[in-house]
């Protein structure tokens, strides 16, 4: 593996009594799209603020490659931070905007020049957007110039603090893939905040889940998604059906009364623990309403109280005996035929499933 180009060690931050950031270890590598998600308060700005300098390490180090940055200011650091505000100068001009890294490093104004001029290529706005203001620019016009800006001086890592929250639903998905198509043509490492999975999902080579202030799993979208590594993680992940559970004589006890096994999932192959508590995590896409005679590893029987279009998918909404809900997915052309409130059979297999371990 090559070296990281950015190292924590046992960053901490504390605010009088309170501690933001828990002694938090990590590498990110050279050339990454890395991003951290956390829900609210998790301490995903303050993260971000340490490393680019804007706020100082309670305990702990942060080292560029092989150089401690912990103690250098925030205007000697050569990283860039694009901030959900831009920040633009709105009085300026486009090109202003741009070249103002560059002219306050004392660059020669032609050369300035020419940089802008790149940049807007780079960034697919026509070079005529020189002499534009910000004002008469849309708002993805408006994050491009940003991004142009933040890449003026050539920095070796780009910050991005929830850059596309603020805009609506359409310009942040094309926004998304402008985004992912920069970081792959310009080979910078992208280090990324967001309390959006889906944007993480769509962008990101790994992805760390931040909670209260400590990293509960750092992985690629898919492993995060497929394999969570605690039931946190799992929720955060979008909607998800989990079953736990304990394992006692080597045989596993469901809380859920109404699970029946075709089999002990010890004998499908299951990573279950030797004993004590296991979660058995199956997403929605892989539930499937059993037509009679149907059988799968796992069956629970209830009624179909509610369904919600989400475009090319449905979702349906399962009440079990218990009280408890469940969440199945289709394609549309594998919708449930059935009338709400009517009785049915959802079932999922072994190789769907996932163990999480521990309460
Ligand atoms: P959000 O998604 O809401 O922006 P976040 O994950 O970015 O949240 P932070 O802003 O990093 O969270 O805050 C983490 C915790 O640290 C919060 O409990 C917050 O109240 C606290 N905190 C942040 N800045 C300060 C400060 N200057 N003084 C005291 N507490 C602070």
């Amino acid at each position: 593996m090559p070296a990281p180009i950015l190292r924590l060690q046992g960053v901490t931050k504390r605010f009088g009594s309170f501690t933001a950031l828990k002694g938090i270890d990590l590498e990110i590598e050279e050339g990454e799209f890395f991003t951290i998600v956390g829900p609210s308060g998790s301490g995903k700005s303050t993260l971000i603020r340490l490393l680019v300098g804007m706020e100082d390490l309670t305990e702990g180090a942060i080292w560029l490659r092989d150089r401690r940055i912990d103690q250098v200011p925030a205007n000697r650091r050569p990283t860039c931070m694009v901030f959900q505000s831009l920040a633009l100068f709105p009085h300026m001009t486009v090109g202003q905007n741009i070249e103002f890294p560059l002219k306050i490093r004392g660059v020669a104004a032609e050369r300035r020049r020419e940089r802008a001029l790149e940049l807007l290529e780079l960034l697919r706005l026509p070079r005529n957007y020189h002499a534009r203001r910000i004002q008469q620019c849309s708002g993805g016009e408006r994050q491009r110039v940003a991004l142009a800006r933040a890449l003026a001086f050539d920095p070796e890592i780009l910050f991005f603090d929830e850059p596309l929250s603020a805009l609506d639903y359409r310009l942040r998905k094309t926004l998304e893939k402008e985004l992912k198509d920069l970081h792959a043509r310009t080979g910078k490492t992208f280090v990324y905040i967001t309390h959006s999975l889906e944007e993480a999902m769509v962008m990101s080579d790994r992805i760390a889940i931040l909670r209260a202030g400590r990293f509960e799993q750092i992985a690629t979208a898919d492993e995060i998604y497929a394999r969570p590594s605690s039931r946190f993680v799992a929720e955060f992940m979008g909607e998800v059906n989990l079953f736990g559970g304990r394992l006692s004589e080597g045989a596993f006890q469901p809380e859920e009364p109404g699970l029946r096994m075709a089999r002990d999932p010890a004998a499908l192959g299951l990573d279950l623990p030797e004993a004590g508590a296991a979660t058995i995590m199956v997403r929605p896409e892989f539930l499937r309403f059993l037509n009679g005679g149907e059988t799968a590893d796992f069956v629970l029987a209830g009624r179909m109280i509610e369904q919600y279009a989400l475009g090319s998918r449905l979702q349906y909404e399962v009440e079990l005996p218990s009280g408890r809900h469940l969440t199945v997915e289709k394609l549309r052309e594998d919708a449930f035929a059935g009338p709400r409130g009517s009785e049915v059979e959802v079932g999922f297999d072994a190789d769907h499933v996932h163990v999480i371990r521990g309460d």
